[in-house]
């Protein structure tokens, strides 16, 4: 079996099991069993994560406190603590790093790896995430599933496959490991539904189900011109996913130097507050992207192509790395020359490089609020949206002060 993997990208994708709800366990172990919810305890509070004990009675991620605790009263709700779980975080990503440093991580509990050059030094890639598996509960003593499979799409439906389910209201315990093999893609992705494949937000969602097409196998028998009236750009990068094609490589931050959201408008932007509203969102993006792989920037840059297709890059140097939206939003707004209205725009981007491992740093009294927890913020939001929809959820609502406290009410 293992011989499969030769000649063939072998990627894993590690998940801490209910991250910020187990660290809450391995601090305060009195805990172990209850019903845990974490998340902002303010008026306007989120659910942040949740144990299985408080699944069971349908809380889930990103749900409003207070209808997560209409659902489960007798759940212990704790504020969250980014900066331990950053610490764990670490730590975790420390021990994958043993194995390979072709690693990107994905929020705080997260990974992708490539280990198809491993084999010789730590086995085939089951063994590998076996290792692994063994290393969290060993050393950091928390749980975790791995996903293995030829892609990064693969890896990570398989690692969601391994993790323990609620299953009429009991806890069903994880399978630990869920391994695709090369060439069985097809039959592990057909039944899926869509919804789970990159890209499909709940609008694609509803214009797949409108022709039908509601599990992973019916998107692939869909014709290509099908595809594109319904999906439109991103239509062929979706029927791709859907035969198990995807050859996005494990971004590792060394490898990475720069990053960056460009966009072409279909009729020129002419007006100053339709570039404020787009400067906006591309701020927002990069900010976000950055924050979830960890990563802060020196150089800003902004690229403006006019109505006439004159391009022009304009960038500054900060005082120090940001990966914040606001820090990027103030900056980014002083790169635009004054007459790039009159002219007309065509394109806009926004990006950072210079990039760095997100450590500690000195912070600018502008900044308000520390990077970590800026990073984490970023990081649940990303979460959030990748489950429920870019527009699911926008940074303003969750800089609720009071969901920021990092206070614990469980002692
Ligand atoms: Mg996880």
């Amino acid at each position: 079996m293992e011989r499969q993997w030769e000649g063939k990208r072998a990627i894993l994708h590690a998940d801490l099991d209910c991250f910020f709800a187990s660290v809450e366990v391995l601090d305060n172990p009195q805990l172990k069993g209850l019903p845990i919810i974490v998340g902002g305890t303010g008026p306007r509070g989120v659910v942040a994560a949740a144990s299985y004990e408080a699944r069971v009675w349908g809380v889930r991620s990103a749900m409003p406190m207070s209808q997560a605790r209409r659902l489960c009263q007798n759940a212990v709700v704790l504020g969250v603590s980014y900066a331990r779980y950053a610490e764990v975080s670490k730590q975790f990503h420390n021990l994958l790093h043993r194995f390979t440093d072709e690693i990107e991580p994905i929020g705080l509990d997260e990974a992708f790896m490539d280990v198809s050059g491993c084999a010789r030094l730590f086995g085939p890639p089951r063994l590998i995430a076996s290792q692994i598996r063994d290393l969290v509960s060993r050393e950091l003593k928390l749980s975790a599933c791995v996903g293995v499979g030829t892609s990064k799409q693969v890896a990570k439906l398989a690692s969601r496959r391994a993790k323990p389910t609620v299953v009429n209201g009991k806890i069903e315990p994880p399978k630990g490991i869920v391994v695709v093999w090369p060439g069985h893609e097809q039959e592990f992705l057909d039944p899926l539904s869509v919804r789970e494949l990159w890209g499909v937000g709940p609008k694609t969602y509803e214009r797949l189900k409108s022709v039908g097409v509601t599990r992973i196998k019916d998107l692939r028998m869909l014709p290509d011109s099908t595809l594109a009236q319904v999906a439109g750009r991103t239509g062929s990068r979706l029927g791709a996913l859907a035969r198990g094609i995807d050859t996005n490589p494990v971004e590792s931050r060394s490898q990475r130097k720069s990053l960056g959201h460009e966009q072409t408008y279909p009729v020129d932007l002419n007006f100053p507050n339709e570039v404020d509203r787009e400067l906006v969102r591309l701020a927002d993006q990069v900010a976000a992207r950055a924050g979830r792989t960890c990563v802060a920037g020196k150089t800003l840059s902004l690229k403006i192509r006019f109505a006439d297709f004159q391009t022009i890059t304009r960038s500054v140097t900060l005082p120090s790395p940001t990966n914040s939206k606001s820090m990027i939003l103030k900056h980014v707004r002083k790169l635009v020359p004054e007459d790039a209205c009159a002219k007309g725009i065509r394109l806009l981007g926004v990006s950072l490089s210079g990039l760095l491992l997100d450590g500690p740093r000195q912070l600018t009294l502008d900044e308000g609020i520390t990077t970590e927890r800026q990073n984490a913020i970023s990081q649940s939001v990303e979460a959030i949206r990748e489950r429920y929809g870019t527009r699911a959820i926008a940074l303003a609502s969750l800089l609720e002060r009071d969901d920021l406290k990092e206070k614990r009410q469980f002692d």
